[in-house]
């Protein structure tokens, strides 16, 4: 019986982009000809110069234990790669290596959130956010996305620029005493949306007013189609309480291999490294030299992937805009769009269900992320030209009968 669960399970509800897929799934089995806009994954194979690395670390025996905070050539390989791209220099000693980001995310959440502390996070976000903040008793405070004051980018017609950052009057006014951890995520899952320098300023300025840390989780960094993502580690009193977020399923296309990394104060990767001790041993060795193997190899692919996606974020946005009843911002970077679709008066809920059921398209309510998201849809273009087309034609034609 579910009142017999621990009440930090009792809550937890499924991902979205996890549940409409099993829904798709089943039409699918149906015989119903879907297409596959839900899931944030790229559609490139893992690049093979990686997979050849993987493959051959399994034949040459890598196929035990490693310490669980991670291989020490990797460890190596990250500070050596991420640093650099940031501006900043780490130690190995300061990244700590997961099955996946989301575990990197989740064991340093349970480090740092005790029961009752406030946690300020992006509304709409990542709905692992959340979840984990409760399963650590932490208590979410979700502040509104809103585009940034940070490039001066003006509306494209009627179109508002996308949202990027928190929006700085809310959050300056839910900031204080209680916030043990404020969360960042840009490029944003699921606006698409990029905190500019001067919004990121601005909330280093009023976290350092506070004891707060700050979880940036920038596994999109390398998908960015307009100047550059800057990290607020960089900045001044920022990067002592920042733990980063990264990993290798966007990047390199590796959703399935688990593999991603935190990097944070030594002290702190101490105690996450005696989480994941304790939680999932350590990451499979053989994934950890295909890791290295994609941080210090041909970089070539990864640009390939990011131009294809810029060109199917143009097309997508266009053809959105051209549906009437749909509002879409150019997003500048990750690889969704996140239209406004409060025009068509339902819940954005139930018109995904409805492009489900009647149109063939999976995609995501905006309100999986947050309340905030309602009104808007989710859709990933991490697939091909062909497809976007025509599921944005079957939207069209769907969206038109109501
Ligand atoms: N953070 C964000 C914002 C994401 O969108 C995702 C995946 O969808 C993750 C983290 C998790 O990535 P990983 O596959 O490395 O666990």
């Amino acid at each position: 019986m579910l009142k017999d669960f621990a009440p930090r399970v009792r809550e937890l509800a499924p991902e979205g982009a996890y549940a409409v897929l099993a829904r798709a799934k089943a039409l699918e089995a149906q015989g119903r000809d879907i297409i596959h806009l839900e899931i944030g994954q790229p559609d490139f194979p893992t690049p093979s110069h990686i997979a050849a690395a993987g493959a051959e670390a399994i034949r040459a025996g890598h196929t035990r234990y490693t310490p669980p905070a991670g291989s020490h050539d990797l460890r190596v390989a990250i500070a050596e790669t991420a640093g650099p791209r940031r501006g900043l220099q780490f130690a190995p000693e300061e990244v700590v290596v997961g099955p996946g980001a989301k575990p990197a995310m989740f064991c340093a959440i349970m480090a740092l959130v005790a029961p009752g502390d406030e946690v300020i996070l992006p509304d709409p976000g990542f709905p692992s956010y959340s979840a984990t903040i409760r399963v650590a008793g932490g208590v979410p405070v979700p502040v509104r996305l809103a585009p940034g004051k940070g490039d001066g980018r003006q509306p494209q017609g009627d179109v508002p620029p996308s949202p990027q950052t928190f929006d700085m009057d809310e959050f300056e006014a839910r900031i204080g005493p209680r916030t043990r951890l404020v969360i960042l995520n840009s490029p944003s899952n699921p606006t698409g949306g990029v905190a500019q320098p001067a919004d990121l300023e601005r909330l280093a300025a009023a976290v350092r007013r506070t004891d707060a840390w700050v979880l940036s989780d920038e596994i999109y960094t390398q998908q960015i189609y307009e100047g550059e993502a800057p990290t607020i580690a960089a900045l001044p009193g920022m990067r002592e309480r920042t733990v980063i977020i990264d990993g290798f399923s966007k990047t390199y296309s590796m959703t399935g291999w688990r593999l991603g990394y935190g990097i944070m104060p030594a002290e702190l990767v101490e105690r996450v490294d005696l989480l994941l001790t304790h939680s999932v041993g350590c990451t499979a060795d053989f994934t950890q030299v295909a890791g290295v193997a994609a941080l210090c190899g041909d970089q070539s692919e990864v640009a390939v992937m990011r131009d294809s996606y810029r060109v199917r974020r143009d097309r997508t946005v266009a053809l959105l805009n051209g549906v009437p009843g749909i509002r879409c911002p150019l997003p500048e970077g990750a690889f969704y769009v996140f239209p406004d679709v409060r025009s068509f008066g339902r819940s954005s809920k139930w018109l995904a269900d409805y492009l489900l059921d009647r149109a063939g398209v999976a995609l995501l309510a905006g309100s999986d992320f947050g309340a905030n998201g309602e009104g808007y849809l989710r859709i990933s273009y991490a697939t091909s030209m062909e497809l976007i087309q025509a599921a944005v034609e079957r939207m069209a034609q769907a969206l038109a009968a109501l």
